[in-house]
């Protein structure tokens, strides 16, 4: 068992199982991207599921680093215009 293997999901709370190996995932998503990495002899709807998870994972992840390097240009920039101002 691994320390990510331990959790428990709150009552009432959505919840999608793996066939193959038990774990559990909050979103449907989660558990199609666990199937296409951890798993081999996928259906065509999994493999479909997982092409379409991934993809929507891919533009997040894209969509994040864009706007995580906008928010350090304005962190640098702002405390470079503070410095030149102060001194
Ligand atoms: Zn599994």
């Amino acid at each position: 068992m691994r320390d990510t293997d331990d959790y428990r999901v709150p009552d009432g709370a959505p919840r999608h199982d793996c066939g193959r190996c038990g774990a559990t995932f909050a979103t449907e998503r989660g558990l199609a991207l666990h199937r296409g990495l951890r798993h081999d002899g996928l259906t065509d709807a999994e493999r479909a599921a997982y092409e379409s998870a991934r993809e929507t994972e891919t533009t997040e992840l894209r969509r994040f680093r864009i706007l995580a390097l906008g928010a350090l240009v304005v962190v640098y920039f702002g405390l470079l215009f503070a410095y030149a101002l102060v001194t």
